[in-house]
């Protein structure tokens, strides 16, 4: 890691172009990806993107809950709180290091509510007058001055005029975002290539009302544009796109390869900072089974990894009854094997499934997904992910996490939590 240290003041040190880690690495430490700029006074840092924009912030107060704890913000302008979950079991649940915790409703049944602490919630509303106050004690060059300058025109009134700006691109909110996209931290540059979803099912708490309609290359492309001017410099600390909604994967597959393509160039995807590229998006069992071999093929000649998550929730046909799911557990074992011979015949392609936990399941829930995820191997898999969604919300429960270990322990595949991010 290289930096150019342009002023040291007592209390007040601004590093500009800090060149962060190229590889969003899972250590058990934090590690920074990206090109970034840090301001640390004496009680707390704060990190500012290649548009000047806080990025994250933490306090080095000793009330502070751990000095590995962060404050992150998103595109979407919520304030996120990575825990250590004191580093007992939030790896083997989550597949990372560091627990998101999140100050809107989700499913995790890890974490508490940092946000109800004094120090977090001070951080979180408060950064900007901190700022301004070290403004004034650092008025003594012009570089630091310019900078100081930068990101104190990027007011929260700005960003949040900002994240209205980005959400009206894409039509709203992402109300979830793939599992798979914690391999990025969930830094990616969303694009609606189609919208809402198929079944509608009953139980689902992020669906919206929309019937599944395919957007055309005209609506994508204009996206995209929008997109890279409202990134516009931070682009380059970039590698990952998520194509929305819901079931992108029954989009049509010459719009999924059009919109891939258009994002990696016109976004300039191939130059950024980060290594890599990564494309992620959801399909279901009826899109995985209709989408054409053609389709795979070509992901796979693509540059960089395709992540495809689909939600199977049972292969136990009372509970998907229970569930609301209008499919059928032919589908679901269907979808399974194709799942895995697709991962099987793909390297740079991965597919992972989803599947409903919950109290209120039947037995048979579970004897069916035991089948599925620990039957069907005979020897442990590298890839193609099972995750575990709780049925319910906002409720940390340890029932949950026994009966979600019980799983992973006896499952062939890399198993986690699913936890339900926004954007
Ligand atoms: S689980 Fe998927 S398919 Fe079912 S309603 Fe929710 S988003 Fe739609």
């Amino acid at each position: 890691m290289t930096m150019k240290t342009a002023s040291v003041f007592p209390k007040n040190k601004i590093s500009f172009s800090r060149q962060g880690s190229r590889t969003f690495a899972k250590m058990s430490y934090p590690v920074h990806t990206g090109t970034y700029s840090e301001v640390e006074t004496d009680n707390h840092i704060f990190h500012f993107n290649l548009n000047q924009e806080i990025i994250r912030a933490r306090s080095k107060k000793r009330s502070w809950h751990h000095p590995h704890e962060w404050l992150k913000r998103t595109m979407g302008d919520d304030w996120i709180y990575y825990s250590t979950g004191g580093y007992t079991g939030v790896f083997e649940a989550t597949g990372e290091y560091y627990l998101p915790n999140f100050n809107y409703s989700s499913n995790s049944i890890l974490g508490g509510t940092p946000f109800r602490s004094p120090e977090i919630h001070e951080l979180t509303t408060d950064w900007f007058h901190i700022l301004e106050s070290c403004r004034e004690n650092n008025l003594k060059d012009t570089e630091s001055t310019n900078f100081y300058n930068n990101i104190l025109r990027n007011t929260p009134l700005y960003l949040k005029e900002k994240a209205t700006a980005f959400h009206n691109i894409i039509d709203g909110h992402i109300s979830v975002l793939p599992p798979d996209a914690r391999h990025v931290e969930y830094h990616l540059i969303p694009i609606m290539i189609s919208r809402g979803c198929l079944y509608k099912c009953r139980f689902c708490k992020v669906k919206n009302a929309l019937p599944f309609k395919e957007l055309n290359h005209l609506q994508i492309d204009k996206q995209i544009e929008q997109m890279k001017y409202l990134y516009a410099a931070d682009l380059a600390n970039y590698n990952s796109i998520y194509l929305g909604e819901h079931d992108a994967l029954m989009t049509g597959h010459k719009t999924i390869l059009h919109a891939i393509n258009k994002a990696y160039n016109t976004l300039d995807l191939y130059t950024s900072y980060l290594d890599g590229l990564n494309c992620f998006f959801f399909g279901s069992a009826t899109s995985l089974l209709e989408a054409p071999a053609e389709l795979f093929k070509e992901l796979q000649l693509l540059p960089g990894k395709v992540y495809i998550n689909i939600g199977l929730e049972s292969p136990d046909q009372s509970t998907l009854d229970q569930l609301g799911k209008p499919i059928s557990t032919a589908q679901v074992r269907d979808s399974f094997k194709r799942i895995q011979d697709l991962n099987n015949t793909y390297s740079t392609i991965e597919i992972s499934a989803n599947f409903i936990m919950g109290a209120s399941l039947p037995p048979a829930h579970y004897q069916e997904v035991e089948k599925l995820i620990r039957d069907t191997q005979t020897h442990q898999q590298a890839k193609g992910s099972i995750y575990f969604s709780p049925l319910t919300f906002d409720k940390p429960s340890r029932a949950r996490l026994f009966e979600f270990n019980r799983l992973k322990i006896m499952s062939r595949f890399p198993t986690y939590l699913y936890i339900i991010q926004r954007l």
